[in-house]
């Protein structure tokens, strides 16, 4: 039918892919695509012939106001990204809120994604997490980031290239402590892999040419915030409290 189908697409292994993921995409008018080069390898193995057109990080303005038009014509369109699920650390959450805004439908299909795989995978607490993706690449915007996360008690979720990992689990480790970590490293792959342990121990592990993908997940504080006391909602009881 008629809408904006988000459509989750393999991060390695292509059995991931869904039936309805593939019934999905073989249906739709327009397919946009992060890389539709990439796409096309898809489109290939399943055998789906769908019209591609690009949507990516610096052409969402004009490739969205297009496809905007295409949803209120009545079209039934698909987004993917290159890998995983549209719309986490990918191109889709504006798509999304312009369809959403025009009253167009919306229909999300489940399917692969890095981090619910690796968190479930990480033995660390899956009761509360805190997705991130990306960590700023400068050392100093690095840290700050890494600051406001420091009493968080859920999990911390990230997503992180090869080439930095050294440079980040230093950080982790300068700011939020020595804390367990997972490494998720080529999930779904053939040389899918967790490495568990501190962050020293893994700093050590990463101190090597490390290759691949990763998701690196971090125990969640069990500090309490130093201002907790003022956060109370009545104003008598914090001065009470603030004067002891
Ligand atoms: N939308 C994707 C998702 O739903 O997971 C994430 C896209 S983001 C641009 C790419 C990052 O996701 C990689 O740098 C890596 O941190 C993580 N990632 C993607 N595939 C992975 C895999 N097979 N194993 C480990 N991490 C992966």
């Amino acid at each position: 039918g008629a809408g904006l189908y988000i459509v989750p697409t393999p991060i390695g292994n292509l059995e991931d892919m869904t039936y309805r993921a593939v019934r999905i995409l073989q249906e739709s008018d327009i397919v946009a695509a992060e890389d539709t080069r990439q796409t096309m390898k898809l489109f290939r193995h399943f055998s789906i012939e769908s019209k591609l057109v690009s949507y990516h990080e610096h052409n969402k303005q004009t490739s969205g106001e297009r496809l905007l038009a295409d949803l209120e014509a009545g079209k039934q369109i698909a987004l993917v990204s290159d890998a995983g699920m549209p719309g986490i650390s990918d191109p889709g959450s504006d798509l999304i809120r312009q369809a959403i805004a025009a009253d167009i439908p919306v229909i999300v299909l489940p399917g692969a994604n890095a981090a619910l795989t690796a968190l479930v995978a990480s033995g660390l607490s899956t009761e509360r997490f805190l997705y991130y993706g990306f960590l700023p690449r400068k050392k100093k915007e690095r840290r700050e980031a890494l600051e406001q996360l420091k009493y968080e008690t859920g999990t911390l979720v990230f997503y992180e290239a090869p080439h930095r990992l050294k440079e980040m689990l230093q950080g982790i480790e300068e700011v939020l402590g020595d804390r367990q970590v997972t490494l998720a490293r080529e999930l779904t792959k053939r040389y899918e892999e967790y490495i568990r342990g501190s962050v020293s121990e893994l700093r050590a592990w990463a101190a090597e040419d490390v290759r691949g993908e990763f998701v690196v997940l971090v125990e969640g504080s069990n500090e309490e915030r130093p201002d907790a006391v003022i956060q109370d909602s009545d104003p008598l009881e914090q001065i009470r409290r603030y004067i002891e």
